[in-house]
């Protein structure tokens, strides 16, 4: 054999196991076909923090007009987008100098399987003792006449001017992160979904708040709409889109944020009978396919748990642990975050708050304003809210949720929390730097 274990891909769901395994000496191998570090490192997380971080900033800057500030900053898109270039342009070359480094054969090209052990790039064939599929997804592009002239996820990250009119389709958080970059940067912005709810994994109450702001800041929301048909004008570089509910909208830019699908359809799965279907490839619960020695991890895996880059890093650290035989149980998740970044930001850990508050005989809620809070109001930030999430019978903490500036920050701090399952006790026990987030969260805990 080739290898002792060969990754087809080399996102998060690849490098973090990857990198561990080899440096035990394991031979290790790795197929990409495209930018070493996958979607978040190259047209992900990494890209779109760096187009929005600067937009919040300007929103905390807006907030403090007349206390302290005078003047907001423009937003130079052009500049910010060559601030991003300069960042993400390396990444490729980092992904693949961090498994060379550590004696892992690179292999670059498209991969798809021959059999079991074998698996096939261009020319050459690749065997090896057990093969991890981290393939990832790639955006959905809706089948309509007329799509062709949409932009995805990837374009909008690279987008070298922007439109004056962006119409996003989708409600998921790349289409609310997006419509929220876009209306920063003074696009006319419209986000058409097909059914009422968006971001529907967090809390409704937060969202309302979060969709009520984009809506001040003259974002429109299209919803219950289907688009049929789209037609560009050449002359005009506008797109008109069309629905069969007598609808129809000219704009300068679609993004179609409609989701994102699986890569496994062009590994050959037939070759080798692998089972998958539209969500991702089959597993058990130690991430093996039906067949014995083929896994699969990260966004390519058909899973409930959210398809994000920690989990993914996650389910690698997994596999490598198990195949060091360091861990054969089967995997358990930890408790998991989720972000959106709006402005303000949404983050929650563990247990939904919908989901507490539609069982109260399971949850207890203890929920915070942070109007009033005076750390929050040396920021003048209005509107930050918390929710703890207690379970009745142990009184543990078994999820939080926050719309705030910092959110990622509170939920960061919360997480080992839900984690250790703490009681309201406990919580109270740390000692925190002063003033700071965390001691501004443990003030809003219940006293005990
Ligand atoms: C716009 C956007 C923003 C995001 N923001 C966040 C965020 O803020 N936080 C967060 O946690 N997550 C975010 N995500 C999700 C995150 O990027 C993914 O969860 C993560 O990248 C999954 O890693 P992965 O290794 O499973 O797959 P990927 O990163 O998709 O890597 C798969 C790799 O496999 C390669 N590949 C596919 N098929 C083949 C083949 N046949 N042969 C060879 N190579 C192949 C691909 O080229 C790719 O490089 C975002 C995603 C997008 C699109």
């Amino acid at each position: 054999m080739d290898f002792s274990v060969l990754y087809i891909g080399s996102g998060q769901a690849t490098w973090n196991g990857a990198v561990p395994l080899a440096k035990t000496g394991v031979k290790v191998g790795v197929i990409e076909e495209s930018q070493y570090g996958g979607v978040c490192s190259n047209k992900g997380c990494n890209a779109k923090i760096i187009l929005d971080k600067p937009l919040q900033l300007i929103d905390q800057i807006k907030a403090l007009q007349g206390r302290g500030l005078d003047g907001v900053p423009a937003v130079n898109w052009e500049d910010l987008m060559a601030h991003k270039h300069e960042l993400i342009v390396p990444q490729d070359q980092h992904g693949k100098d961090r498994l060379d480094n550590v004696g892992i054969q690179t292999i670059n090209g498209h991969a798809e399987f021959v059999d079991a052990h074998t698996v096939e790039v261009g020319e050459k064939t690749y065997t090896a003792d057990k093969i991890v599929i981290a393939t990832g997804l790639r955006p959905h592009r809706l089948d309509i006449p007329g799509a062709e002239n949409f932009e995805n996820s990837t374009d909008f990250l690279s987008l070298p001017h922007m439109p004056e009119h962006v119409t996003i389709l989708g409600g998921g958080f790349v289409a609310i992160e997006f419509a929220t970059i876009a209306s920063a940067v003074g696009a006319k912005v419209d986000v058409i979904t097909r059914g009422k709810q968006i971001l529907k994994q967090f809390p409704k109450e937060y969202v309302a708040s979060i969709q009520a702001d984009l809506k001040k800041a003259g974002v429109r929301f299209i919803p219950d709409m289907e688009i049929s048909h789209a037609e560009k004008d050449e002359e005009a570089g506008t797109i008109t889109l069309q629905g069969p509910k007598a609808f129809e909208l000219t704009t300068d830019y679609v993004l179609d944020a409609t989701g994102r699908v699986p890569n496994h359809d062009q590994l050959n799965l037939e070759a080798v009978g692998v089972k998958a279907n539209k969500n991702g490839i089959e597993v058990n619960e130690y991430l093996q396919t039906n067949v014995e020695n083929i896994y699969a991890a990260g966004d390519a895996v058909d899973k409930t748990t959210p398809k994000l880059t920690p989990t993914a890093a996650f389910e690698s650290r997994y596999l490598a642990a198990k195949f060091m035989g360091e861990n054969n149980d089967p995997i358990k998740y930890p408790a998991i975050s989720e972000i959106v970044f709006t402005s303000p930001r949404i983050a929650q850990v563990g247990v939904h708050l919908d989901e507490a508050k539609a069982n109260p005989d399971k949850y207890e809620i203890e929920e915070a304003s942070y109007d009033g809070d005076w750390y929050r109001q040396v920021e003048n930030e209005q509107g930050g809210q918390l929710a703890l999430i207690f379970e009745k019978d142990t009184h543990q903490l078994v999820g939080a949720a926050e719309k705030a500036n910092a959110a990622e920050e509170t939920i960061n701090t919360i997480v080992p929390y839900v984690q250790m399952r703490l009681t309201k006790e406990q919580l109270n026990d740390f000692v925190y730097v002063f003033p700071s987030i965390a001691y501004t969260l443990q003030r809003r805990l219940p006293l005990v």
